[in-house]
């Protein structure tokens, strides 16, 4: 063992079969910080030895065509900051990234709700579908310490095996956190997310809404109205 980074890879992540401890989310024990220790060390891992791959080899292709005559140092400049995005969004796609939300860091407590929906009238119909979006967490809500979010997959708010977030009460489904609850939660309306009503005024529901793989089975069904294209399932 070398210690170069990367190297430690296998053992780290012990291999594809290795799960989270099943109290991932729902109390964080002993084992629940070990195992998010050992991620946030595989991934530190992993991407330190991604970076150095690929700082290399740009470093020497742009000496290389500098050096020819081929490319200014202005144009390498200006070509970086038009790759940079599509960069982020690829590393965020493979897990590279942390998700988090700040809303140019304004307190959720000061922060505005949104458009007031009569859940008790459709909670029957949408069983709370909302608590089944991927939501990240801004540094007041990591700080504070009361939403608990997947040591897998930092700092998303930690989710049941049945995919709803751990302070979804599956009886009433009403939200066990609700005075705490983070900035999308307040924020978000379902008024007009055809993921979730064909019809909001009507209330009809969204015939794949109770899919064991939705939201993510919408963009591969051609059953659903508006093909593909739809929004992250994200709030
Ligand atoms: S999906 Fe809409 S109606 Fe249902 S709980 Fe969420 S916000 Fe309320
Ligand atoms: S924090 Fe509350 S409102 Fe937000 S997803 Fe969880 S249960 Fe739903």
């Amino acid at each position: 063992m070398t210690g170069e980074p990367g190297e430690q890879r296998e053992a780290l992540s012990g291999g594809p079969e290795e799960s989270p401890p099943t109290g991932a989310g729902e109390g964080l024990s002993e084992a629940d910080i070990r195992w998010g220790l050992i991620y946030t060390h595989d991934r530190a891992n992993q991407n330190t030895s991604t970076l150095q791959e690929v700082t290399a080899t740009i470093e020497g292709l742009v000496e290389l065509l500098v050096q020819r005559g081929l490319l200014s140092s202005e144009e390498v400049e200006a070509a970086k900051e038009r790759a940079v995005e599509d960069v982020r969004r690829r590393f965020k796609e493979a897990g590279m990234a942390v998700i988090t939300q700040e809303h140019g860091r304004e307190s959720k407590y000061s922060f505005a709700d949104g458009t007031a929906v009569d859940c008790e009238n459709r909670v029957h119909l949408c069983k709370a579908a909302c608590c089944r979006f991927r939501v990240g967490l801004s540094s007041e809500d990591i700080r504070e310490g009361i939403l608990k979010w997947d040591t897998a997959q930092p700092y998303a708010l930690a989710k049941k095996a049945n995919g709803s977030c751990v302070h979804l009460d599956d009886g009433t489904c009403g939200c066990t956190v609700y005075a705490e609850r983070p900035i999308p939660c307040r924020g978000y309306s379902c008024k007009d997310d055809k993921r979730i009503w064909l019809d909001f005024e009507r209330r009809t529901p969204q015939p794949l809404l109770h899919h064991p793989d939705w939201p993510e089975c919408l963009d591969r069904d051609d059953r659903r109205p508006g093909g593909s294209g739809a929004a992250p399932a994200s709030r």
